[in-house]
């Protein structure tokens, strides 16, 4: 079922993403990072992924992840964190996940560099934006983002990839936009400025925003409702 549901909505979104590149004059829609976001679905859903050609898949809660991974394994996917992440998950975290959308406080960073260190590894992160100021959003705000990011790319174990934001949940396509341009010019700065901000991505849009986020700039978008269909909880 989600496999046969992928074979339309999959070719749909990727006409739509080609567009969003057209009318902003990108000629780089196949560059663009598609993360099946699967979180509140079954395994099948990652598995029809997989079976769909996407490469990567991105779950917002440690635990369910966990589920999932225990059952399959990584089933050749890459999988990434794109909800927030509690310190103490963080080893768990380390051990499915490549890339983590979701920095969101320097003291978790912090964590992140030191479980890195003891697995040897260095962490991909993105460090999230809160860049509509939203009080429910987690985050660090555009305007006082650059000082913790300074301090972030310093952890040795840590390879800050770039930025992630989440747009509120509005159909008002100036607020989005605005939302989106904060975070470029955020991004940037920070590829101007820092020699060890890597800058490869900003994941921004979902499926209510992304057409706009591409316009301005995502590189990565993070996909649920549009491909599988309304989640169920
Ligand atoms: C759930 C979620 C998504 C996907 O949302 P859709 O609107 O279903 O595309 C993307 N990013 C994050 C951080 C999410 O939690």
């Amino acid at each position: 079922m989600y496999l046969e549901r992928l074979e339309r909505t999959l070719p749909e979104l990727r006409v739509r993403l080609e567009r969003a590149c057209r009318r902003a004059g990108r000629s780089d829609a196949d560059s663009i990072t598609v993360v099946a976001v699967t979180k509140s679905h079954p395994l099948a859903a990652i598995q029809a992924a997989r079976d769909a050609g996407l490469e990567v898949i991105g779950e917002s809660r440690v635990q369910e992840a966990q589920t999932k991974w225990e059952t399959a394994g990584d089933l050749g996917l890459n999988w990434h964190l794109v909800g927030h992440l509690q310190r103490n998950k963080v080893r768990h975290a380390l051990k499915m996940f490549e890339l983590i959308h979701s920095v969101d406080s320097l003291r978790l960073a912090v964590a992140i560099d030191k479980e890195a260190e003891r697995l040897r590894q260095r962490a991909s992160v993105l460090v999230q934006v809160n860049a509509s100021g939203e009080e429910s959003k987690y985050g660090f705000s555009a305007d006082t983002a650059f000082g913790p990011i300074v301090e972030i790319c310093a952890l040795e174990h840590v390879r800050v990839e770039g930025l992630m934001t989440m747009a509120p949940f509005t159909a008002d396509e100036v607020v989005l936009r605005e939302t989106f341009q904060r975070t470029r010019a955020l991004f940037d700065r920070c590829r101007n400025e820092l020699e060890m901000f890597e800058g490869r991505h900003m994941s921004m849009g979902m499926t209510n925003d992304f057409e706009i986020a591409v316009e301005e700039g995502s590189t990565m978008v993070r996909i649920g409702t549009a491909l599988f269909g309304e989640r169920v909880r």
